[in-house]
């Protein structure tokens, strides 16, 4: 496969930027990348036409629960939401029906907004898993641990033999990286985290967690320890490459240091802070200590949209504002997060994050044609700025195209929507008797 007629945003080291460009694809990897001068050296393979669309690295959402779809726009301006609606709400209606449905609905939306690449933490994971093969994304998916009973769960912590169970079934799987995912320091002993740690370590996965989100996280670590959730979380060493903390609000100097030291991934969900009024992480500090720091959108309940082009806009915006600095975060570095940051956090970035030789083909063509996206004087302020996820045309994870003309070739939306509707009910009755 070849895609022509495209103006290339590398986001290689460099950052290159190839006008009229051609990326050729062989099977699934990049296998050339230049102008036309490629058409005549690869005369047999099948022509994408980009129609001068921007070509950019699939998008990485670094963070997010997809399958809580099935609750999004419930319970929005309410106070303490998350014990008052989530909690009561998943411990009635959480089943594998509403997981498989709701994530493919998820997995659905981010494939047509250009994320190629997620991280998800729920129960029933191995419904999320079903339904990203089946859409065609690639996943970083982890099973929750926790330390009361869970949807998929008899007792606490028994999410931990589920990843067991969950790794070994998906471990070789070349679109899914089956990961543990204790839900977050307070939700979890000592104890269990260090066998989180341990189980990610003998399987050799990533582990995902919720870090630093919450005051009454820090309070309680500053209580028991005096020590931020980060130092604590270093303490009892579960802090190393693999990883991957989302939130990451409150957060200290020294506990900067430990995150660039022990190499722990990052990813920053301003929507879903700034929506939960919880707080703005130093993500510009983090940026310039050149942390492996990417961009998520947290669930849809907390963060309502799954696209990073939403993500991208208030990471700058709020940032200028809160920094009272408008000539921060410049929009090549907004990009540069939502992709290959996202990459790095996941550590993926020798497979993906960056359209380079030898990484896999996940590309994203972006079309100019629409009223909003012209005029262009710089490419990356289009996308950050002017850009949002109905302007995607064609998607590609793996080499195998997803969207094509903004239709999702791989499932029947109308039949899913349809079938979502029953959910939906479930939903609703039981949001009325809470
Ligand atoms: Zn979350």
């Amino acid at each position: 496969m070849l895609i022509k007629n495209v103006i290339v945003l590398t986001m290689n080291s460099n950052k290159d930027i190839i006008e009229n460009g051609v990326v050729v694809i062989d099977n699934d990897v990049i296998v050339d990348i230049g102008g036309n001068e490629l058409l005549s050296k690869y005369p047999d393979h099948e022509i994408i036409d980009g129609e001068e669309g921007i070509l950019v690295p699939g998008f990485v959402n670094a963070h997010t629960h997809c399958a809580m779809t099935a609750f999004r726009s419930l319970g929005d301006d309410v106070a303490d939401r998350l014990k008052r609606y989530l909690f009561p709400l998943e411990k009635m209606l959480v089943d594998k029906e509403l997981v498989s449905l709701g994530s493919k609905y998820g997995i659905c939306e981010m494939a047509l907004s250009g994320v190629t690449t997620f991280a998800d933490m729920y129960y029933y994971e191995d419904e999320v898993a079903k339904s990203t093969k089946e859409v065609g994304l690639r996943g970083v998916l982890g099973e929750t641990i926790v330390d009361f009973v869970a949807p998929d769960a008899d007792k606490a912590y028994e999410g931990l033999d589920y990843c067991q169970w969950f790794i070994d079934k998906w471990k070789e799987d070349e679109l899914i990286i089956p990961s543990v995912a204790p839900h977050a320091p307070y939700t979890n002993d000592t104890e269990h985290l260090q066998k989180a740690l341990n189980l990610a370590e003998s399987k050799d996965v990533p582990i995902l967690m919720h870090i630093a989100e919450m005051t009454y996280e820090s309070e309680k670590y500053m209580k028991e320890y005096n020590l931020t959730p980060v130092q604590y979380l270093d303490k009892i060493g579960v802090l190393n490459s693999r990883m991957v903390g989302a939130h990451l609000i409150y957060v200290n100097n020294e506990d900067l240091r430990i995150l660039k030291e022990k190499e722990v991934g990052i990813s920053h969900n301003i929507g879903a802070n700034a929506k939960g009024a919880h707080g703005v992480a130093p993500a510009y500090k983090m940026y310039n200590m050149n942390l492996k720091l990417g961009l998520g959108t947290d669930g849809p309940m907390s963060g309502n949209t799954l696209d990073i082009f939403t993500q991208m806009g208030l990471v700058a915006k709020i940032h200028k504002l809160v920094n009272n600095d408008r000539t921060i975060f410049s929009a090549d570095q907004i990009v540069e997060m939502a992709t290959l940051g996202g990459a790095r956090a996941l550590n993926l970035d020798s497979k993906i994050g960056s359209i380079e030789i030898g990484k896999k083909a996940d590309l994203v063509i972006v079309e100019t044609k629409s009223i909003n996206m012209q005029p262009i004087y710089d490419y990356y302020s289009v996308l950050v700025y002017s850009a949002n996820a109905s302007n995607v045309s064609t998607v590609i994870v793996n080499g195998k195209v997803i969207v094509k003309d903004k239709a999702l070739l791989t499932q029947d939306y109308s039949i899913l929507t349809n079938e979502f509707k029953n959910i939906k009910n479930r939903v609703m009755s039981a949001a009325r008797s809470l």
